[in-house]
């Protein structure tokens, strides 16, 4: 999963435009299926190890995020819908 940090993030647009999938969305635009994907993004962050979660802490070739198990139960609940 594409993860983008919560307090970073300045809703640019930029990703949102270039998305293959049509996965990312402005915060006002999320709908209620979609609200448990934003909260594990931002508990991603809150469980990464050392700055990464800080503003500013994410550097290129730092460490990448892991997906949580959380993700493929979610996964699994929207497709069975
Ligand atoms: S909208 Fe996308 S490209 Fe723009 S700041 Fe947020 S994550 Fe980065």
């Amino acid at each position: 999963m594409y993860y983008i940090h919560p307090t970073e993030c300045i809703e640019c647009g930029m990703c949102e435009s270039i998305c293959p999938v049509d996965a990312i969305r402005y915060a006002d635009e999320v709908n209620e299926d979609e609200e448990a994907f934003v909260a594990l993004n931002a508990e991603v962050f809150r469980q990464a190890d050392g700055s990464l979660a800080e503003p500013g802490g994410w550097k290129a070739g730092g460490p990448s995020l892991t997906d949580p198990p959380a993700l493929s139960r979610l996964c699994g609940q929207k497709q069975s819908n």
